[in-house]
C-alpha cells in the first residue's frame, strides 16, 4: 500500500503518470478496465432463494398449510393439491415482487447518486461518482461529498466531516503538506477519504484509490444500511396481519368445538375451520400495497419527485407545512442587475464608466471575488456571480481577459452563514482584498468609503443613505450585495479575522423573478390547507416582497429574521410559529428551530435546503427535499426527496400524488378485506345454522388470489380526482383502519354475504349440497368483481365515468372470465368441485352479485345529494 500523505504532490501526480491537466480519455478507459467501477460492493443480498423461504415464514401462510393437511386427511386431495400450489404460486410471486420492488428502489436510488467535478484532457467536466478512476483530478468543493480517497494537491481552506469513517462528527482541517512521518488515518491531513463530506473551503485533490479500495470500501461490510425498512403503513398493516391471524385461529376453534358438540363428523368440522380461516386471511394484501406504493414513486419519478425513502410517499399526503428556500425553488434563479448604487448616484448598468476609477474598482471586485464563468455562452456556477460577469460584458470589460492578466492570490469563498466573499489579487501592484456579500455583514466592517473625490471616512450619514438606498432596492424584491476593499501588506495571510477596516465601494441589485408557477402552486398548497413558508438567506425586505408576489405572505402576517429569531425563547417561538410566514437570513441551526415548532403543533413538516448545512435539517423535518439541479451532494444524502427540476410546484405535485397513492390504497384494502368479511360471515352463518360447508378452502383461495387481486390492482392506479387538494391534509395519527372504516367493511361485506347466502340456499332446495356450494362461490367471486368499481371512489360511479380507469375494466373482465373457466371447462370443474348448474341458477348467480354493488351505488348518490 502507498503511503501517499508521505509523497509530496508533483510526486503524487509522478507517481500516477497525470499532468495537470488531469488524465486523458485514452487513459481513463485504460483504467476502468483495469480497475473497474467506483462503487463499494454491497452487502450481501438475500438470495433469491432466501426471498422465497422467507414468505412461508408468514403465520397466515402457516394457516394455509395447516388446512392443506387438513384436507388431506378429509380426503380431498384435489383441494390439498390446489392449497399447496397456491402457497407456492403466492411465494412465486411474492418473491417476484420483493425482487421488482428492490430493482425499483435501486433505480430510484442511482437516479439520486452523486457526481463528481473532475479534470481530463485539461476540461472541468462532471462524471457519475461511479466512473472515477485513480489518477483522476478531482475539484471539490463546500457540499460535496468525496467519492474516492485521494492526495490533496491545493488546499482553500478546506474543512471535512469524516463522520462515516471515523465517527467524529467535528470537522477536520485539510493541507496540503507532505507529511514526513507514518501517522494513524485521522492524522492524515493532506488526504481526503471516500464518504466524507466537504463542509467548508475547496480543494484539488488527485484521486488515489476508489471502489473497495478506498479505506471505506476496507470496512464497507460493516457500514451497510442496506436493510429495508418498513413504511409506517407497511407495519401498521403487519400488525393487522398478526392480530387478524391470531383472531382467525380463535373463532376458527369456535366454530371447530361448535360443531363438534353439536355432533359433526370430525372432518367436516375441520372443514369448516379450514374454510373459515382461508377465507379471512388477506392473501394478495401485502403485495398489492407494495405495487400500488412502487407504482406511485415510479410516477412521482416522472414528474420530477425522486423518492428516496418509500416512507416519503406516505408522509407526503399528511404534509401540512411546507418550508421552502426562495432562490431557485420560488424564484427563477436567474438574475439579472438592475441598478447600481456607486458614488452617492443610482445608476444602470450601460451608466457604469470604465474610465472612472471609483467604477472600476467595483468592476474588478464583482468580477474578481467571482467563481461564475461563461463557456461558449453558457453559464457555468452561481448564478448571482453570473450576474455579474454579464453586467460587466455589457459595457465590454471582459471577465476572461482580466482574470487572465491578474492571478487570484487567495480567497475565502462564500458560504451562507457569513454571507461574505473575499480574494486577494494585485490591483495596481498592491495586494489587495476584495470582498462582496450581503450588506448588514459588510457595513459594520467598512471605516471608510470611496467616492468620486477619492477615499474618506465613512459617516453615520454615509451610512445612513446605504442603507436606505438597500431598503429601497429590497422593497422591489431585488437582492442586493454589497462591495468593498482594503489594501493589504505583500503576503497577508488571509483569514476570517481580515474581512474587517474594509473601504465601500457600491451596492448591485439584481432582479430573480418567481417561477411563473409559484403563484398557482402557492395558491394550490393553501387550498389544499397546506402552510408555505418561505425560509431564504437573502434580506428580510427582499423575501416579504417576492413572498407577497406569489401569495405566501399575506397582510397581518409575520417576517422574522434570523437574529430575532434566536431572540425568542422556545415558548415564544411556538406561539408565534403559525403566524410568521417568512423567515430571512437565516441560518442553518434556525431551519431546526422552525421545523421543531411547526412539529411541536402536531404538524408534518417538508423542509427544502440545498447547502451543506441544511444536512441536520433536513434530517429533521419528516420529508426532507433536496434540489436535484444546485443542491449539495451532502442535502441530497440527507433527504427524503430530491426535486429533479428544484421547482417549489413539484412538491405541491408530489403532495397530490402523495394523498392519490394513500388514497388508492385504503381503497384496494377496503376491497379486499370486505370481500373477505363477506367470506367469514357466509361460513359463520352456515356453521352456527349447521348448514353443509358453503365453500371450499379452493374456492376462496381462488378469490382472494386471483379474481380480487386483478381489481385491487386497478384500484390502486386509480388516477387523482380534480378535488384532491380541496381536503385538509390527512391526519397522520389516524390510521386507515379507524371505526369507519370498519362500518364500511362489515355492511359492504354483509351485503355481499346475504347475497351469497340467499344463492347458498337456493342450491340447496334446488339441488344439494354441490350446487349450493357451486352457486355460493359463483354469487361471491362476481359479487366482489362488481365490489371492485364501489372501491374506486367515494363518489358513484356515474360520477366517476369507467372509462377514467380502463384497469378496473379489464381486471373485471378478466375475473369473469376466470370465473367461467372453472364453472365450464371440464377439468377445472372437478379440480374447483363445480356442480352443474341450470340457466335459471345462472341467473340468478348474476342477478344477486349484483345486487350489493346496486344498493351501494344508490347510497352513494343519495348521500352526494344530501352532502350537496
Ligand atoms: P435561499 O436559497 O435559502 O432562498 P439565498 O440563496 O437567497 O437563500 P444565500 O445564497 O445564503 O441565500 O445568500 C444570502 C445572502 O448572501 C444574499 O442575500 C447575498 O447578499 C449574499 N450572497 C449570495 N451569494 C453570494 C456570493 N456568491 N458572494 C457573496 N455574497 C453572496
Amino acid at each position: 500500500m502507498k503511503q501517499w500523505y508521505k509523497l509530496s504532490g508533483e510526486e503524487a501526480l509522478k507517481e500516477m503518470k497525470v499532468t495537470s491537466d488531469g488524465l486523458t480519455s485514452k487513459q481513463v478507459v485504460e483504467i476502468r478496465d483495469r480497475v473497474g467501477d467506483n462503487t463499494l460492493l454491497e452487502a450481501k443480498k438475500k438470495s433469491v432463494f432466501q426471498v422465497f423461504a422467507e414468505q412461508f415464514k408468514d403465520l397466515l401462510v402457516i394457516i394455509l398449510i395447516i388446512a392443506a393437511v387438513i384436507s388431506s386427511l378429509s380426503g380431498n386431495v384435489e383441494s390439498t393439491i390446489v392449497i399447496l400450489l397456491v402457497i407456492i404460486l403466492n411465494a412465486i410471486l411474492g418473491t417476484v415482487q420483493h425482487e421488482k420492488a428492490q430493482k425499483s428502489l435501486e433505480s430510484l436510488k442511482s437516479l439520486s447518486s452523486p457526481n463528481a467535478k473532475v479534470l481530463r484532457d485539461g476540461k472541468k467536466i462532471e462524471v457519475p461518482s461511479k466512473e472515477v478512476v485513480p489518477g483522476d483530478i478531482l475539484m471539490l468543493e463546500a457540499g460535496d461529498m468525496v467519492v474516492a480517497d485521494g492526495r490533496i494537491l491545493n488546499n482553500y481552506s478546506l474543512q471535512v466531516n469524516e463522520s462515516s469513517l471515523t465517527g467524529e462528527s467535528t470537522n477536520v482541517d485539510k493541507n496540503d503538506i507532505t507529511l514526513e512521518e507514518e501517522v494513524p488515518l485521522g492524522d492524515r491531513v493532506n488526504l481526503v477519504f471516500s464518504g466524507s463530506l466537504i463542509t467548508y473551503g475547496r480543494a484539488v485533490v488527485l484521486v488515489t484509490d476508489t471502489g473497495m479500495n478506498t479505506e471505506i470500501g476496507k470496512i464497507a461490510a460493516l457500514m451497510n444500511d442496506t436493510k429495508e425498512k418498513k413504511t409506517p403503513l407497511q407495519v401498521s398493516l403487519d400488525n393487522f396481519s398478526s392480530k387478524l391471524a391470531i383472531v382467525i385461529m380463535i373463532i376458527s376453534a369456535i366454530v371447530f368445538v361448535l360443531s363438534m358438540i353439536r355432533n359433526v363428523p370430525l372432518l367436516d368440522s375441520l372443514m369448516f375451520a379450514v374454510a373459515l380461516a382461508v377465507a379471512a386471511i388477506p392473501e394478495a394484501l401485502s403485495s398489492i400495497v407494495t405495487i400500488v406504493q412502487a407504482m406511485g414513486t415510479q410516477k412521482m419519478a416522472k414528474e420530477n419527485a425522486i423518492i428516496k425513502e418509500l416512507k416519503a410517499v406516505e408522509s407526503l399526503g399528511s404534509v401540512s407545512v411546507i418550508c421552502s428556500d426562495k432562490t431557485g425553488t420560488l424564484t427563477q434563479n436567474k438574475m439579472t442587475v438592475q441598478h447600481i448604487y456607486i458614488g452617492e448616484e443610482t445608476l444602470d448598468v450601460n451608466e457604469l464608466n470604465l474610465k472612472n476609477q471609483l467604477h472600476r474598482y467595483l468592476l474588478y471586485d464583482a468580477i474578481l471575488t467571482n467563481d461564475a464563468s461563461i463557456h461558449n455562452g453558457v453559464a457555468i456556477g452561481d448564478p448571482t456571480e453570473y450576474a455579474l460577469l454579464e453586467m460587466a460584458r455589457k459595457i465590454q470589460l471582459m471577465d476572461d481577459e482580466i482574470r487572465g492578466m491578474m492571478p487570484r492570490i487567495d480567497e475565502i469563498p462564500f458560504d451562507s452563514e457569513r454571507k461574505l466573499m473575499s480574494t486577494i489579487y494585485e490591483l495596481h501592484s498592491v495586494p489587495t482584498l476584495l470582498t462582496k456579500g450581503a450588506l448588514d455583514e459588510l457595513l459594520s466592517r467598512t471605516v471608510s468609503i470611496r467616492t468620486n473625490d477619492g477615499i474618506r471616512e465613512i459617516t453615520e450619514a454615509d451610512r445612513e443613505k446605504i442603507l436606505n438606498k438597500n431598503r429601497e432596492f429590497s422593497e422591489e424584491g431585488l437582492r442586493v450585495l454589497a462591495f468593498a476593499y482594503k489594501e493589504v501588506e505583500e503576503g497577508h495571510a488571509l483569514k476570517l479575522e481580515s474581512e474587517d477596516g474594509f473601504t465601500f465601494l457600491g451596492l448591485i441589485s439584481m432582479v430573480d423573478p418567481p417561477r411563473v408557477e409559484s403563484q398557482l402552486a402557492v395558491a394550490d398548497a393553501k387550498r389544499a390547507g397546506i402552510r408555505p413558508v418561505m425560509i431564504t438567506g437573502d434580506h428580510k425586505l427582499t423575501a416579504v416582497a417576492i413572498a407577497k408576489q406569489i401569495g405566501i405572505y399575506e397582510e397581518g402576517d409575520i417576517a422574522l429574521t434570523g437574529v430575532e429569531l434566536d431572540a425568542l425563547s422556545e415558548e415564544e417561538l411556538n406561539k408565534k410559529v403559525s403566524s410568521v410566514s417568512v423567515y430571512a437570513r437565516v441560518s442553518p441551526e434556525n431551519k431546526i428551530r422552525i421545523v421543531n415548532a411547526w412539529q411541536n403543533k402536531g404538524n408534518i413538516v417538508a423542509m427544502t435546503g440545498d447547502g451543506v448545512n441544511d444536512a441536520p435539517a433536513l434530517k429533521k423535518a419528516d420529508i426532507g427535499i433536496a434540489m436535484g439541479i444546485t443542491g449539495t451532494e451532502v442535502s441530497k444524502d440527507a433527504a427524503a426527496m430530491i426535486l429533479s427540476d428544484d421547482n417549489f410546484a413539484t412538491i405541491i405535485k408530489a403532495v397530490a400524488n402523495g394523498r392519490n397513492v394513500f388514497r388508492n390504497i385504503k381503497n384496494a384494502i377496503q376491497f379486499l378485506l370486505s370481500g373477505n368479511m363477506a367470506g367469514i360471515l357466509s361460513v359463520l352463518y352456515t356453521s352456527i345454522l349447521a348448514l353443509p360447508v358453503p365453500f371450499h378452502a379452493v374456492h376462496l383461495l381462488f378469490i382472494n388470489l386471483l379474481t380480487d387481486s386483478l381489481p385491487a390492482i386497478a384500484i390502486g392506479m386509480e388516477p387523482p380526482e380534480a378535488n384532491l387538494l380541496d381536503e385538509k391534509p390527512r391526519d397522520p395519527k389516524a390510521g386507515i383502519l379507524s371505526r369507519e372504516f370498519m362500518t364500511k367493511l362489515l355492511v359492504q361485506g354483509g351485503l355481499i354475504a346475504v347475497c351469497t347466502l340467499i344463492a347458498f340456499h337456493i342450491g340447496l332446495s334446488g339441488g344439494g349440497e354441490a350446487v349450493a356450494s357451486t352457486m355460493a362461490f359463483a354469487t361471491l367471486c362476481l359479487a366482489r368483481l362488481f365490489h371492485g368499481f364501489n372501491c374506486r371512489s367515494k363518489l358513484s360511479i356515474f360520477a366517476i365515468g369507467f372509462k377514467k380507469n380502463i384497469y378496473s375494466l379489464f381486471a373485471f373482465l378478466a375475473g369473469i372470465i376466470f370465473l367461467n373457466l372453472v364453472l365450464f371447462v371440464p377439468f377445472l370443474q372437478n379440480l374447483f368441485e363445480i356442480a352443474k348448474l341450470s340457466n335459471y341458477q345462472m341467473g340468478m348467480i348474476y342477478g344477486l352479485a349484483i345486487v350489493p354493488s346496486v344498493l351501494i351505488q344508490a347510497w352513494k348518490i343519495i348521500r352526494s345529494g344530501i352532502n350537496k
